[in-house]
This record gives C-alpha cells, sequence and structure tokens, in this order.
C-alpha cells in the first residue's frame, strides 16, 4: 500500500485534557505556612537597612524556613521577603553569598512580627513535598540540595509503592515523546510528562506561520488533547519544567520549574521517582560555535521563535515606509537572509517568496521593490534529495527571486553577516537553519553516547548499562556496537520509534515488567526498525518536491511541481495531530487563497 494512502486512512492522536502548569503542593504542610506579613518599612525602621541585626533577623527567617520541614515556610519567605532582601540589602552575588553565610551561622532571635497564617489552599495531587521557592539567588543552596547534602529536603513525587501502579516518566513533549505518551495504557502505568512547553508543535507547517499562512494555534496540539490521563488520572501529571539531571542509581530526575510571570523569579526545584523513564528532549540547532549567531540569528524550533521572526518582518516592512529612511538602510531592513539550504530553509524561503510575490507587492507597494531573500549554503540545497529535484528547486527559487548564494559564515554582526571569503552581507532579518546536533542538557548527562553525541541506545531504545531508561527521538541515536546507523533527525523517525517504545511499554507492562528493576528477565520481542517512507519538501508558490523512495539511488515515485505541492498539503493535512487542528488548518489555507495573508503585526 503507498505511503500516501497511509497517510489518509490514518486516525489521528488522541482525545483531550487539561494542562497544569503548575506544580501541585501539599495541602497539609501548606496550612503550616507561616506567614511574614511585615511591611518593609517598619522592618528597615525597626532594624536599620543594613544593621547587623537585620541580617541576624533575616537568618533566623532563611533558618526557621530551612529547620522546619514545611516547604510553605520557605515559600511565604522567600515569597515575602524576596522584594524586601533585595531592596534593603546588597545586590544579589553579594547578597547570595551572604544568605548563604546567615543560613549556616543560623544566629538571631525569633520575631514576634511573624505570625502563622494559612496562606494556601491548594489540592495536593500526590507530589510528596511543595516544591521549594527559592530564596533569592538560591543556586548555592540548590548546589548543597543537589549534591546529596540533605536529599530529603528537596520536595518531589516519592518512588511508587507496593499497590500502586508503576510510574513513567517521559522528558519531552515533541514527536517522539508525544506519540509515546498517546500509545501508553494507563490501565497498566501513571504517566508523568515534564517538558517546559505544553504543546507538540507540528514542525513540517512551522515555516507557514512566519509569514501567516497559518496562525500559530493550528501547528500546536496541547499536550492534554494527546494523553488525557494527564489531566484526569489520579497519580499522573504534566509538569511544565525542564530536567536538569538524571540520578540513574537512585531512580529520579530533578527538574527546574520553566520561570514566567506569575512565578517566582527564581524557578522551583524538584525531583521525580521513576519506574521507567524515557527521554525524549530533542536536539539543539547548530551553531557551529560561529560568534555571533545565538546572539543575532532567529531559529525556527518552537512557535515562539516563529512569532518572533513575523514580527520582525512586519517591522521592518513598515520601518522602511518611514520617511527619512535611506535608500541603503531600507534595502538592508528588507533583506532576508536564510543560512541553510536544508529542507527547513528552502521551505522558509520558499514561503517568504510566496509572501513578497502575493502580498508584499500589493499591500507594501511603496517597497515592494527593495526585499529581498537571500538564501546561503557552504554546498549544495537540498543535499537529502536527487539531483534532478535539487535541480527543480533551485531553478524554481531563482525564479520566485529567491537569491542562492555558496558561502560559509564566519561570523554574525548586529546588521551584518561576514563570510568567509571575506564577503559582508547585510540584513534585516536573519534566520538560521543549518541543523540540529546533541543538546546542552543531553551532553550533560552521564550515559552512554552514539556517534555524533546523541544519547546512546540498542536496538530495543534502552540506553545500556543503565536500568529502565529510554532514549528516543532527536536526542537518541544507535550506539556503535549495535552496527546500525545514526537515524536521521527526522520526525517520521521520532514519531515510529514513540509508537515502538509504547507497544514495547505495553507489552512490559502486563508481564508485570512495569516496575523498576523487573523488566530484566522480560522477553522484548522484535528490535525497532526503521524504513524510510520518503521526504517531501516545499518550494513555495504551489510547488513542493515528493520523494517516495527509501532512498536517493533507490527506484520509486520521485516527482516536483503542482501536483507534488498538493500531494505535500494533503499528506500534512491528514498528519495534523487532532481533528480541531485539522480544521484550523483547512480554514487558514483556505482564508489565505481567498483573502491573502494577515498582516497584522500583533504583540
Ligand atoms: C521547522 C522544522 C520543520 C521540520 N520539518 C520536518 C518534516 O517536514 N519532516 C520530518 O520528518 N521532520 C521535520 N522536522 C524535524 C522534526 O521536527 C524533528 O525531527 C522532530 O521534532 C524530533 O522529535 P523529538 O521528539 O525527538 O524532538 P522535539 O520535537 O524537538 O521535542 C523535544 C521536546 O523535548 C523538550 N525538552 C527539551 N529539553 C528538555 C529537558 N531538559 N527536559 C524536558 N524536556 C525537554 C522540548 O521542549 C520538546 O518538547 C522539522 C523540524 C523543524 C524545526
Amino acid at each position: 500500500m503507498n505511503i500516501w494512502f497511509v497517510w489518509l486512512v490514518r486516525v489521528p492522536l488522541g482525545s483531550t485534557f487539561s494542562v497544569r502548569s503548575g506544580i501541585p503542593v501539599s495541602r497539609t504542610r501548606l496550612s503550616r505556612a507561616l506567614w511574614f506579613d511585615v511591611p518593609l518599612e517598619k522592618f528597615k525602621n525597626l532594624l536599620g537597612e543594613n544593621s547587623l541585626a537585620a541580617k541576624m533577623f533575616l537568618s533566623r527567617i532563611a533558618k526557621t524556613a530551612f529547620s522546619q520541614s514545611s516547604q510553605a515556610a520557605r515559600i511565604a519567605a522567600g515569597n515575602q521577603y524576596m522584594g524586601m532582601l533585595r531592596k534593603g540589602f546588597p545586590s544579589a552575588p553579594t547578597y547570595h553569598t551572604w544568605l548563604r553565610d546567615v543560613i549556616a551561622s543560623g544566629n538571631g532571635e525569633r520575631s514576634s512580627l511573624l505570625r502563622p497564617a494559612d496562606v494556601f489552599r491548594v489540592n495536593s495531587r500526590g507530589i510528596g513535598h511543595t516544591p521549594h521557592f527559592q530564596y533569592p539567588s538560591a543556586d548555592a543552596v540548590q548546589d548543597d540540595l543537589y549534591s546529596g547534602a540533605d536529599d530529603a529536603r528537596v520536595p518531589g513525587l516519592e518512588p511508587t509503592k507496593a499497590g500502586e501502579k508503576p510510574r513513567v516518566v517521559v522528558l519531552g513533549t515533541g514527536w517522539a515523546g508525544c506519540r509515546f505518551l498517546k500509545g501508553l495504557d494507563t490501565k497498566l502505568y501513571d504517566i508523568v510528562c515534564i517538558s517546559p512547553r505544553n504543546h507538540m508543535v507540528f514542525t513540517p507547517l512551522l515555516a507557514s506561520t512566519c509569514v501567516g499562512t497559518l496562525e500559530f494555534r493550528s501547528v500546536a496540539e496541547p499536550v492534554s488533547r494527546i494523553q488525557s490521563a494527564l489531566s484526569g488520572a489520579p497519580n499522573s501529571y504534566f509538569y511544565l519544567a525542564s530536567c536538569t539531571g538524571i540520578d540513574t542509581h537512585k531512580h529520579q530526575v530533578c527538574c527546574e520549574s520553566v520561570s514566567s510571570a506569575g512565578l517566582p523569579d527564581e524557578p522551583y526545584h524538584f525531583k521525580v521517582a521513576y519506574d521507567k523513564l524515557v527521554i525524549a528532549a530533542g536536539a539543539d540547532p547548530l551553531t557551529f560555535n560561529i560568534r555571533g549567531v545565538k546572539e543575532h540569528a532567529m531559529f525556527l524550533r518552537e512557535v515562539q521563535h516563529a512569532q518572533e521572526i513575523r514580527r520582525k518582518l512586519l517591522l521592518n516592512l513598515m520601518l522602511s515606509e518611514a520617511p527619512g529612511i535611506s535608500e541603503e538602510e531600507k534595502k538592508r531592513l528588507l533583506h532576508c537572509v536564510v543560512i541553510g539550504g536544508g529542507p527547513t530553509g528552502v521551505e522558509f524561503s520558499g514561503e517568504l517568496s510566496d509572501f513578497i510575490m502575493r502580498d508584499v507587492r500589493q499591500r507594501f507597494s511603496h517597497v515592494k521593490d527593495y526585499i529581498q531573500v537571500t538564501l546561503i549554503e557552504a554546498s549544495e540545497i537540498l543535499s537529502s534529495f536527487d539531483v534532478g529535484l535539487r535541480q527543480y528547486a533551485t531553478n524554481h527559487l531563482t525564479k520566485s527571486g529567491v537569491r542562492l548564494v555558496r558561502g560559509v559564515v564566519k561570523e554574525v554582526l548586529p546588521e551584518k553577516i561576514l563570510l568567509s571569503d571575506g564577503t559582508c552581507v547585510p540584513y534585516g532579518l536573519l534566520v538560521w537553519s543549518t541543523g540540529v546536533g546533541p543538546s546542552e542538557f543531553v551532553k550533560s548527562l552521564d550515559l552512554p553516547k552514539s556517534p555524533g553525541g546523541r544519547i546512546g541506545v540498542d536496538e530495543w531504545l534502552r540506553v545500556p548499562s543503565v536500568e529502565d531508561v529510554f532514549a528516543l527521538g532527536d536526542c537518541a541515536g544507535f550506539l556503535e556496537q549495535t552496527g546500525r546507523p545514526v537515524l536521521p533527525a527526522l520526525a517520521q523517525v521520532a514519531e515510529r520509534e514513540g509508537k515502538y517504545l509504547a507497544n514495547l511499554f505495553n507489552q512490559m507492562g502486563k508481564r508485570n515488567g512495569g516496575r523498576a528493576h523487573c523488566a530484566k528477565d522480560i522477553p522484548l520481542g522484535d528490535p525497532f526498525v526503521y524504513r524510510h517512507l520518503g521526504s517531501m519538501a516545499s518550494v513555495g508558490r504551489y510547488k513542493a518536491l515528493v520523494d517516495l523512495r527509501q532512498s536517493k539511488d533507490a527506484k520509486g515515485i520521485s516527482m516536483a511541481g503542482f501536483v507534488s505541492w498538493f500531494i505535500w498539503r494533503s499528506a500534512y493535512l491528514t498528519r495534523v495531530v487532532s481533528w480541531r487542528n485539522r480544521f484550523y488548518v483547512a480554514v487558514n489555507w483556505a482564508t489565505t487563497l481567498v483573502f491573502g495573508r494577515d498582516n497584522s503585526r500583533i504583540g
């Protein structure tokens, strides 16, 4: 059966659940919280802004908060005094050291100004302790906590007990993690998903959101719709946090909450014990350590990246119309440079050229002759496609006004790029898309590595040498001793690995192998085998490339043009995760076709 048909008949991923972006806290502990309700001025008057008495008083607060097991005391102390401490005492770095000293010395009188209060009324959903609220610049305190000095002080989920379901901890909500979550049998397992974003991004259509062909919501699928147990099952949770470390001996992960408005300045830290751990934390954009890339270039991996690109593009278009802008500056502002001629760079360039041809010419007619797209690639564009398709893409892009430049970037400055041949390329918008490599998180893990630095796995996606740890997607690769090549960083690889691993876990769970240290003697069945289904890339203006061959030298269908574009669009429409988003995408496409792209600059 051909791949096209398979896509058409696929059933979308999962139904509904709501995501909890906070961390559950224990009501009993919180009800014992101390609320330090002292006005700043009163405190300063009483003790003097920098006096020894003040330091001793704060020392006492700090010590009280740490010595009482009530995590809420820390929360209250941190919350109420954070501003006070910062205003009245030395600024962050100095204060940091100072606070450590006072915590260590622990002198001072308990102040009568402290009064107990029942501050928080939050339902617990099983977390052992309230994630503690950090004192200002509490990294040092945190270091102590994670050094194992007093491990019990770090809040978190305890190991599962007899009678409870085994707990699977999943790191990441990308293609791999979400497909795994969708397939896991929640009658057999409780799930804890930890990720800095609460949605999956449908990456193949992300480039279309940068120019307004699609709206951002259309490519983001809440994880709650993919695995409903995360919001409904009593012992399953979603935590909006990043994993910062894994203790494979203790079977636990250390996490740090994502900081954002409404949350404390310092993140919460907590730990979660697992029976089985699935690492699906993806990869980071490759910058080859070229100076200035991280500071000045934009990446295209997340929805907020696409939002930034769209805002910048529209801002530059509007700025360039302002009176008094020189010709040279107009050209710079409207010069969009894309670095990297892989599928993502080409698709983004195609979308931009479409936007320019259709929308900019109509709605920004004063500056239409200034806007230009340049795609810079060190070797050949679309090197994973065969020579005929590459040639087609080159001709089509050139006809659409995209300037293709062969060059190697040496340095990126705020308004220009320096190439290694000495050329200087001014830009108004710079998008960096040169592939991905292991993230800092993956690099930091003390786990075996595959060639290329990903987490090394065997044929069953297990991380050998440690028990109950699995890795998949862009962050994982086969170990050299398996004799298998590292698979490409593709959604189709990640998705199929997720599906495979969910089935493997369900089989293990049915044979009572779900608990920690219990799967050693359980037969795992067939290893994971990857069969490439083909590649597609759109090149703009209703044209695309479709290559349904296993490799570029194999026999099979490969074509380019309008029919390919139609296949590309229909295939991705059927692959969009939910019916809701499928509907959004179809409506967005129809709206763009009829009315053009939306060019309001919001936010
Ligand atoms: C613009 C674009 C277009 C693409 N187009 C295609 C295409 O057409 N076809 C194709 O096959 N592939 C495509 N890809 C590649 C594809 O998206 C990736 O291969 C795929 O997303 C990999 O899935 P993953 O789950 O391994 O990682 P990701 O999808 O990157 O997900 C990683 C997850 O881990 C989370 N995470 C990161 N660090 C931590 C941490 N410390 N703790 C917890 N969670 C963490 C992230 O927030 C994220 O949720 C495209 C990629 C991009 C960027």
